[in-house]
């Protein structure tokens, strides 16, 4: 079945708010194996929300509005909507009696035009709003459904968890489950060209590929009669993923992000880490202590933006920064040692780099970083080029720091069972 969003509000088409609950919408729908062809943002005029709702109606099987549903003049959704689907407004008596309940609850009279709230189009599932007045309605049609939500997402998600979702689950039964397979230290266009075949011949289960900051994640998603059947579908799918991405893959979990599966790492293998940053100032260290039971690992971190901080705290040598300057292989190294021998951490990591927008030139550009990550002393230093502004730069280079200090425990410990140290 296909489902169209119809999100109401001139603050919308000002750039006054930011669409969320599209994206949100869009995603739940999509979950719930929904095609959704088309999604429009409209004012709040009456003359075009019923343009747009006409043609919505005529091309897609479920249609959601969101917004337009409170008590003032230019809230006339619902107004449009029962004109369109040619049902009249009635008052529904327990809608009446919510508003009555909610405005006594806060100690508060309504006022007249809050009534209009109580009014829905005849026949209309009312859908009960315990976050606020207006209610929401879905007006079930053979072939049409059109849906109507509240504009505030505190009100709209738990009315579409809790009412909308059920209901539409029924319209088109059968399940649709994903599972996403995470990558690092590997570009989205190198994950796509790996997987090309898979990508190229699927159908169910689907995949896709999202690039995150410094990560692609992989989507499989599959559509079954239960969640045994996409289970199935998905394994082999993932299987022959991994087989491909190898140790680039840092997690299946949905809820494991990089900082954690670095932290497991460092907790599976009893090792401390400390860290040291110039451009990133301190965004290493709040990412890895977001992570709950990171202070297991975790001992110290410092940020040595100058030059003198660079040496007085971590031994950098001055003619190292004056030969090579501070953004530098051999400064990253040194700082990694350095940080190394006054922290006593196991892991060591150090970061030195140009963020922008100034301090670029020609031999040494701005998104030039250098990471250096000791692991028990064994020191492996990378140059980097990010792109992108200041904040990008920084997250990207936070986002490298992580993927460096898993391969190198990762490569560490595999020397080890190797035999090679
Ligand atoms: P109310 O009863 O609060 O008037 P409503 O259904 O009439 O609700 P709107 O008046 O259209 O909704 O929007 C109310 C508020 O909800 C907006 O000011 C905005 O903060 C939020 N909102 C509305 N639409 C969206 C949207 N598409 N994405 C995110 N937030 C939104």
């Amino acid at each position: 079945m296909t489902v169209e969003l119809i999100c109401v509000g001139t603050e919308l088409l000002l750039g006054n708010i930011v669409n969320t609950n599209a994206a949100y919408l869009a995603e739940k729908c999509a979950g719930l194996g929904l095609s959704c062809y088309y999604q429009t943002v409209v004012g709040d005029n009456e003359k075009r929300l019923e343009e747009v709702l006409r043609a919505a109606v005529k091309r897609s099987d479920i249609v959601i509005l969101s917004g337009g549903l409170g008590p003032t003049e230019d809230d006339l959704t619902k107004e449009v909507a029962s004109r369109v689907m040619g049902r009249e407004l009635v008052e529904d008596a327990g809608s009446r009696k919510c508003i009555e309940t909610f405005f006594a609850s806060r100690n508060s009279v309504p006022t007249e035009n809050n009534w209009k709230q109580a009014l829905i189009p005849k026949g209309g599932i009312v859908l009960p709003n315990p976050n606020g007045t207006a209610p929401g309605v879905i007006i079930g049609e053979k072939s049409t459904h059109v849906v109507l939500l509240p504009g505030p997402p505190h009100e709209l998600k738990p009315m579409f968890e809790n009412h909308v979702a059920p209901y539409l689950a029924k319209l088109e039964p059968g399940i649709i489950s994903s599972q996403t397979v995470k990558v690092c230290g590997i570009g989205e266009s190198k994950v796509e060209t790996l997987l090309k075949d898979l990508i190229d011949g699927q159908d169910n289960p689907t995949l896709a590929t999202y690039a995150k900051p410094g990560e692609v994640h992989i989507r499989v998603t599959a559509r079954g009669g239960s969640e045994k059947e996409t289970r199935r579908l998905i394994k082999p799918v993932v299987k022959e993923i991994k087989s491909r991405m190898g140790n680039n893959i840092y997690t299946t979990e949905e809820d494991v992000t990089l900082e954690r599966a670095v932290v497991e790492l460092l907790v599976a293998n009893k090792l401390t880490v400390t860290c040291a940053e110039s451009c990133t100032g301190g965004l290493l260290s709040a990412r890895l202590i977001n992570v709950p039971g990171v202070s297991d690992v975790y001992k110290s971190g410092y940020v040595t933006y100058s030059n003198k901080a660079k040496r007085k705290l971590l031994g950098v040598k001055k003619s190292t920064l004056s030969k090579y300057g501070a953004v530098s292989a051999q400064t990253a190294e040194e700082m990694a040692r350095g940080l190394n021998f006054v922290s006593k951490g196991d892991v060591a990591v150090s970061i030195t780099g140009i963020a922008g927008p100034d301090g670029g030139t020609e031999e040494k550009p701005v998104g030039l970083v250098y990471i250096a990550c000791s692991v028990k002393g064994d020191v492996t230093v990378k140059e980097y080029h990010f792109s992108g502004n200041r904040q990008t730069i920084r997250e990207a280079t936070v986002s490298a720091a992580l993927t460096l200090m898993r391969s190198c425990i990762l490569e560490y410990f595999s020397e080890i069972t190797f035999g090679k140290k």
